[in-house]
């Protein structure tokens, strides 16, 4: 049995070292703003046997994901991530080991991307729900939104694509080594890159529902349409373009910009294309037989669940 107030008392005693002006601990924290800077908000609900399930993710790489994708989503924004809230329902006979791991999993992400649990709040549930709000800061005026991409702008994108699916798809029985499944059970956000893009960038995204949906949050925002070199798509290893072009929970960044070097701390930064005009916000992917448009169709295409029900 897990009482409410242990699950409080674990989280307090692990994350006590917050940094922050009041922490965990009180009725809300308080934390502070560089001078000029705005906070920068959001949040990231996983829900057991939906985002996740028991049997095939370990419960770490669920703590150290809750924290990771709002890393990214306030990257995204050429933002720094600093603080966040920290909120679970949980089974009341859920093991004591799968928390323990969550909150290993949950640490190692906080030290990996320099974040802090100041506080939260937890419940009893039917199964796990695991919410995460991240807040960061921007100097005023400087965040970079979906909506700023122009004619002419390149686009984008960083690492590689389609290696959180291809994953997805090896989880039951794949090895835990293996790169692409590290890659869905351990994202690494492009927080840092996000920053450095942020001065150059018209618009930015991470790619967490797939490129062919969230470029098409891009042109919809911007008003303008895009063309995509179907070669020119950086693909995960053992991952075909479908998965690249459609394959969410990357957490890459996908930029348009007049120019971006093509490569940043390591992490390559790869054209694939060009923002063009026109307000029907299609995005036009160009092969060798020719052009077609790019239909927005998501990650949950490649579960195994989603092509069973399919099949
Ligand atoms: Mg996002």
């Amino acid at each position: 049995m897990y009482s409410e107030a242990a699950l409080v008392r674990k989280i307090r005693r692990r994350f006590s070292e917050s940094g922050a002006e009041v922490g965990i601990g009180d009725d809300a924290a308080v934390v502070d703003l560089p001078d000029g800077c705005r906070a920068v908000l959001c949040s990231y609900l996983l829900v057991e046997n939906t985002h996740f399930e028991r049997r095939t993710h370990p419960s770490d790489s669920v703590g150290f994901k809750s924290i990771a994708v709002n890393v990214s989503d306030i990257g995204a924004m050429g933002a720094v991530p600093t603080r966040c809230l920290i909120s679970m329902a949980v089974p009341a006979d859920l093991e004591e080991s799968w928390i323990d791991g969550f909150l290993d999993g949950a640490a190692e992400a906080c030290r990996s991307f320099n974040v802090a649990i100041v506080g939260g709040d937890s419940s009893s549930s039917e199964r796990i729900f695991v919410d995460v709000s991240m807040m960061g800061h921007v100097e005023a005026g400087r965040a970079v939104r979906r909506n700023g991409a122009r004619a002419g702008d390149r686009i984008y994108v960083t690492g590689c694509l389609g290696g959180a699916a291809l994953g997805s798809t090896r989880l039951e029985s794949g090895p835990r080594t293996d790169p692409a499944i590290r890659r869905h059970l351990y994202p690494e956000p492009r927080h840092r890159l996000g920053r450095q893009f942020a001065p150059q960038a018209t618009a930015m995204i991470d790619v967490s529902d797939g490129l062919s949906i969230d470029l098409g949050h891009i042109v919809t925002e911007s008003g303008v349409s895009a063309r995509i070199e179907r070669d020119s798509v950086p693909c995960h290893p053992g991952a075909g373009i479908e998965m690249a072009l459609h394959g969410g929970e990357d957490y890459e960044l996908l930029v348009t910009a007049p120019d971006l070097p093509a490569e940043v701390d390591g992490v390559p930064v790869v054209r694939i294309g060009e923002i063009i005009a026109g307000e029907s916000n299609r995005i036009v992917l160009v092969g060798d037989s020719g052009e077609a448009i790019l239909e927005p169709r998501g990650w949950q295409h490649f579960r195994p669940d989603a092509r069973q029900a399919s099949a």
